[in-house]
């Protein structure tokens, strides 16, 4: 089994709702800003807040995250954090954490042995290194 046998997005959005912070690195801000056309400093100021001193993406009112439309409108150059999910590193600290995320994601596949979904996170993680 591979890293797609055991997540497939089903493009609900549930994962870009809610209050919880998708930080930004400043590698995503430059990314980002150059996608949409904007200069860094621009795209900080209007399209994130601040949460512990970090720049977070902000939220419509809608509740989803600013760049949700039915999905996400920088699929290309969305965060690091976007990108890396579901295989990110608390997994390796805690393998319930796969289930627990499996209860907010329909596309994560719970019914996985712990070695196999502990060797996909590796394998993808070391893909993002
Ligand atoms: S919650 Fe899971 S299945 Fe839904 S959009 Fe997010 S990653 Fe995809
Ligand atoms: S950047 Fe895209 S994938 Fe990430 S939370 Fe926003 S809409 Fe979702």
């Amino acid at each position: 089994m591979k890293a797609s046998d055991i997540f497939k997005c089903k493009q609900c959005g549930d994962c870009c709702k809610g209050y919880g912070g998708t930080f930004v690195t400043d590698k995503d801000i430059d990314a980002i800003a150059e996608y949409i056309h904007t200069d860094p400093g621009t795209f900080v100021e209007n399209y994130c807040r601040m949460s512990g001193g970090k720049p977070v993406l902000a939220q419509g009112k809608n509740g989803y995250c600013i760049f949700w439309d039915k999905l996400c409108t920088i699929h290309p150059v969305k965060p690091r954090m976007c990108k890396a999910w579901p295989f990110i590193r608390s997994v390796l600290i805690d393998k319930n954490n796969w289930s627990i995320m499996g209860g907010s994601c329909p596309g994560i596949l719970t019914d996985v042995p712990c070695h196999v979904v502990e060797r996909c996170v590796r394998e993808e993680l070391s893909k993002s290194s």
